[in-house]
């Protein structure tokens, strides 16, 4: 078994109420290393493209890293990958947490989900040994109640549960995966997929440790990251959690606000992450062994603590998206969707979306179910939330995502629509930080923050981005060769940490604690192998090309890589008042992007030398 895995991989047949235990060879973990990459491998081999997101032929991969459990912040992360109901072609979402490291410990480096079960059950494994149990008494629950029944259930409050909420139960097409009642898989509604097998929680228990190459080396780049951690950028996040960047967004001009028609929002303060640290904040909570602390516990009269706090896209889509600047709505907004299970950015966008064919007089409150949806009203946008998730009245139709509502709806709500691949775009605007535009074009599963560097980091990290062969910055508002360069190269890079199991915010090619050359010495510590940065890029690009495959056997060419019609809109007010993006720019910056990617320029695909040379 190859040092840092646990080398097993756990096949669930649902349909036939069976087990199978994979052990893959060295060589196999060597070229996907696990959690994303290794998703995407099982989906293409067992997920037909043209199958229904919710049908049993569907299979969800649940994956840890070779990092995972390693004895260094920011290793404990789950990859979950399945066909999305949302876009259509493949769902990739990550979390961070508990669960992933305890899933290690209970004998496993993934689950792969086969099949339907005939009535809701729940898988439990406990040190290597799987068995699924009746769950008819946790359905209909919300995540809350499922955690404090299973863990009496099964009498250890140390059992760490995933699980599927009433939004996935109920199909909300943007469902997502929640543990610790608090931690999301959101995008791509990978919660709807498990609820689709009947399979209502996955709860993990055990001491097996995988061994490590060179513990003592991990000790010592571990105690590094503690004792450079305060004078490190990613500090300021572990003081006021992801909400920090607020502040910057709006100095930028780049905060989306109303559905964004604007990069500026007026209420800005009221809801950034320093107003959250000195009004509501509870305690800052972490993710197993990690010294960041960047995950937020927030409690007032009506916001539960348990279910932890607002991240920075949360407050922005349930914030200036909607124009509410109410931290306390704001925060209960998101309360809703950890109970429930939904992802808050795209829930918050539908909402906002639907707010803004409201006050264009697009739909009214007949369609609304009577509800005064403008711009602000926080009462109307937390009642929102809680319909979408019991999919009531108009709720049932946001459920479906903003792209499905517009077409249904018509009237011209279509332009108001701000999503690629039919997923809500996060709340970071292309307008300002250009090189986003081409990854929300061009990323498998739709617009993504998290899947390559952001464009001023070039100008300001040039060591770190030398690590990875960037050595001509250019500053944030071209779209450029050099800059298609660099989104390419930091996407690979951010593709090989979805894959290793690492999070984003620890590891990184510019203001993370650790850079590119101390993440393959991470690798080589943990793994023993000579792994060098070389090799996790094409990790990271053979990912690219998995996801790129399975879209194009289900039918996603080039005229899919397109970006909504607000982006190439002016933007009123503020810092980036006027500005817009063009057609011809993104085109121009695709055709530079799929050369350099070896993929087709008229399809967008991979063909199939590449795909040999990456051994696919
Ligand atoms: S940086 Fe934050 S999200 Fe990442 S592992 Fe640490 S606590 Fe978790």
């Amino acid at each position: 078994m190859p040092y840092g895995y646990q080398g097993k991989i756990l096949h669930v047949h649902l349909t036939e109420m069976r087990f199978e235990t994979e052990e893959p060879s060295e060589a196999f973990y060597r070229k996907y290393m696990g959690g994303s990459a290794m998703g995407a491998y099982y989906l293409l081999k067992h997920t037909p493209a043209d199958a229904d997101a919710l049908s049993p032929e569907n299979r969800l991969t649940l994956a840890a890293g070779v990092v995972t459990d390693a004895p260094i912040s920011g290793q404990s992360r789950l990859a979950a990958v399945a066909k999305s109901p949302q876009t259509g072609g493949i769902g990739d979402s990550q979390s961070g947490g508990f669960f992933p490291a305890e899933l290690k410990f209970a004998g496993y480096d993934a689950i792969i989900l086969h099949g339907k079960a005939e009535t809701p059950v729940y898988l439990w494994i406990k040190d290597g040994v799987p068995e699924l149990r009746p769950a008819a008494h946790l359905w209909g629950k919300d995540t809350g109640e499922v955690e404090d029944l299973l863990k009496a259930e099964l009498d250890d409050p140390k059992v760490q549960i995933l699980q599927t909420g009433i939004a996935g139960e109920n199909g909300v097409h943007y469902a997502a995966l929640i543990s610790m009642a608090n931690r999301a898989n959101g995008r791509t509604g990978m919660g709807s997929v498990m609820a689709s097998k009947n399979l209502k929680a996955v709860a993990v228990r055990g001491k097996q440790r995988p061994k490590l190459a060179d513990k003592k080396g991990l000790n010592e780049h571990a105690r590094w990251g503690s004792q450079n951690f305060e004078d490190s950028d990613v500090f300021g996040m572990g003081l006021y959690g992801t909400a920090e960047v607020v502040a910057a967004q709006q100095e930028s001009g780049g905060l989306p606000t109303r559905n964004w028609s604007s990069g500026d929002f007026e209420g800005w303060e009221a809801i950034d992450g320093k107003t959250m640290a000195s009004t509501i904040l509870k305690e800052r909570d972490t993710c197993y062994a990690c010294t960041v602390r960047c995950k937020r516990v927030v409690e007032t009269e009506k916001v539960d603590p348990r279910f932890g706090g607002p991240e920075y896209e949360t407050v922005a889509t349930f914030g200036s998206y909607c124009g509410v600047d109410d931290l306390e709505a704001v925060s209960y907004a998101n309360q809703l969707c950890s109970m429930y299970g939904m992802d808050t950015i795209s829930c918050g966008a539908t909402i906002a979306w639907a707010m803004d064919a409201f006050e264009r007089g697009l739909i009214s409150a007949e369609d609304t179910d009577g509800l005064d949806l403008r711009f602000g009203n926080a009462e109307a946008m937390v009642a929102m939330v809680e319909k979408i998730a019991r999919r009531e009245g108009f709720g049932d139709l946001l459920a479906k995502g903003s792209a499905n509502a517009a077409q249904i709806i018509g009237r011209g709500t279509e332009d108001l629509v701000v999503a690629t691949k039919k997923q809500e775009a996060p709340a970071h605007m292309p307008q300002v930080k250009r090189s986003l535009g081409l990854i929300y074009a061009v990323n498998a599963f739709g617009a993504d923050h998290q899947s390559s560097e952001h464009d001023p980091s070039y100008e300001w990290y040039p060591e770190r981005m030398a690590e990875i062969g960037l050595n001509d910055p250019q500053p944030s508002d071209n779209m450029n060769e050099e800059k298609v360069r660099f989104a390419l190269i930091t996407q690979r890079l951010y593709s090989a940490l979805d894959s290793i199991g690492m999070c984003q915010f620890v590891f990184g090619p510019s203001w993370h604690l650790y850079g590119p050359n101390q993440l393959a010495e991470a690798m080589q510590l943990i793994t023993g192998w000579d792994v060098t940065v070389d090799e996790l890029l094409e990790v990271g690009e053979r990912r690219l090309n998995l996801m790129r495959l399975f879209n194009a056997k289900a039918g996603f060419t080039r005229d899919d890589d397109k970006l909504p019609k607000k982006f190439y809109e002016a933007l009123k007010g503020g810092e980036s008042d006027g500005i817009k993006l063009t057609v011809e720019e993104l085109e121009r910056a695709k055709d530079m992007y799929y050369e350099m990617s070896g993929w087709d320029a008229e399809s967008g695909n991979p063909g199939a030398a590449k795909l040999a040379a990456l051994g696919i």
